[in-house]
């Protein structure tokens, strides 16, 4: 990622493509090792956060070795801008009774809309819920949750790329960087 982006906003590289794909590959593993009594008839179903987890749910998936599907749910916190509205809203479609769940979130930050997200959940009886985040904030957290899975603990910074944006920006980047003010 370069320091420079669109001449204007100046990003600070975190974490690199190659440090990504190497990180995604061991929890890949290590969601394939805890949920090995996966069968194709009782797969594991990963429930991807829209929108900032699509990238990096595309790229999990495909490390992932044992029988999974996968559905969608829409969360928004945040309105536009860096300021998040304390309201969550959620949306999906889904039928989940007596599954392992797999929540795939781009970041914790206070935990407030993976606490929402998991509570509604918890009402249609899945038979667990476990979380992987691929970032996780613990310095801002107000909510407690607690992710099995989480890729990289990074600073209270506003973060983008892969897949997080900034109104709607810089999903397309392939390493994540905080966005400087
Ligand atoms: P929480 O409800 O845990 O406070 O916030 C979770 C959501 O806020 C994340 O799924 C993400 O959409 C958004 N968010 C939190 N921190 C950041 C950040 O640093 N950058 C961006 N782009 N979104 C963030």
């Amino acid at each position: 990622m370069s320091k420079e982006h669109n001449n204007s906003t100046a990003i600070t590289p975190l974490f690199s493509a190659e440090a990504i794909e190497n990180r995604i590959r061991e929890i890949g593993k290590a969601i394939s090792v805890d949920f090995a009594f996966a069968t194709s008839a009782s797969p594991l179903l990963l429930i991807v956060v829209l929108k900032g987890a699509f990238i990096f749910a595309a790229d999990l998936v495909r490390t992932i070795t044992i029988p999974c599907t996968v559905d969608f749910i829409h969360a928004s916190s945040y309105g536009s801008g860096k300021i998040s509205s304390g309201n969550v809203t959620i949306k999906h479609n889904l039928a989940i009774e007596g599954r392992h769940i797999l929540l795939v979130e781009d970041i914790i930050d206070t935990g407030l809309t993976i606490q929402q997200i998991e509570a509604e959940l918890m009402t249609m009886k899945p038979a667990s819920i476990s979380i992987c985040t691929l970032l996780d904030k613990p310095e801002t957290r107000k909510h407690p949750v607690v992710a099995r899975y989480r890729g990289f603990i990074v600073p209270n910074a506003f973060i983008v790329g892969y897949g997080i944006d900034f109104n709607e920006q810089y999903r397309g980047l392939p390493a994540l960087g905080k966005l400087d003010s």
